[in-house]
């Protein structure tokens, strides 16, 4: 969404809310819904603030036993909007000499690194057997998959 700043600027102690719909189906496939955006910009003394969250229902799957998850993930993310600036490896600096700011690229970023590196359906989840598949949060299936301990591995290589 292209947001019009020429006003804000003009307006000191102003408020520009905003409040839309991203589709970012084509380049993260954990979220299949549309992505919620909304914020506001504000003028404080002159200066532009950014604030806005980016949230939908993503739809994952635990890293540990592929099980589907839905859940629901926001990110917030904060900015000062500045016409030049010279330090431009500051993150949080959206650098904008035109009238108008698009915001859904900014967004997309935001949200896409805040993203969860790891999931897991639950926190203990004890992922599926690595002998037989079997779901070990249903049912004990009997393997012998006691995780060895790498470095017992290697000390049971060098025995050898
Ligand atoms: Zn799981
Ligand atoms: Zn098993």
């Amino acid at each position: 969404m292209r947001v019009d700043l020429k006003h804000i600027r003009e307006n000191p102690g102003g408020v520009l809310p905003f409040e839309y719909e991203m589709d970012l189906s084509g380049i993260e496939k954990s979220a299949p819904n549309p992505v919620k955006v909304s914020g506001r910009i504000v003028n404080r003394a002159g200066v532009l603030l950014l604030d806005m969250t980016i949230g939908t229902d993503l739809s994952l799957v635990c890293d540990r036993c592929a099980m589907p998850i839905n859940r629901d993930k926001s990110v917030r993310y904060e900015a000062v909007i500045a016409e030049s600036v010279e330090d431009e490896e500051t993150d949080d600096i959206i650098v904008c000499g035109e009238d108008y700011l698009e915001l859904d690229g900014f967004a997309a970023d935001a949200f896409i690194l805040g993203l969860d590196s790891k999931n897991l359906c639950r926190e203990d989840c004890k992922g599926l057997c690595q002998i037989c598949g079997n779901d070990l949060n249903e049912s004990e299936c009997g393997c012998v998959t006691d995780d060895i301990d790498p470095r017992l591995e290697k000390l049971k290589q060098l025995l050898k």
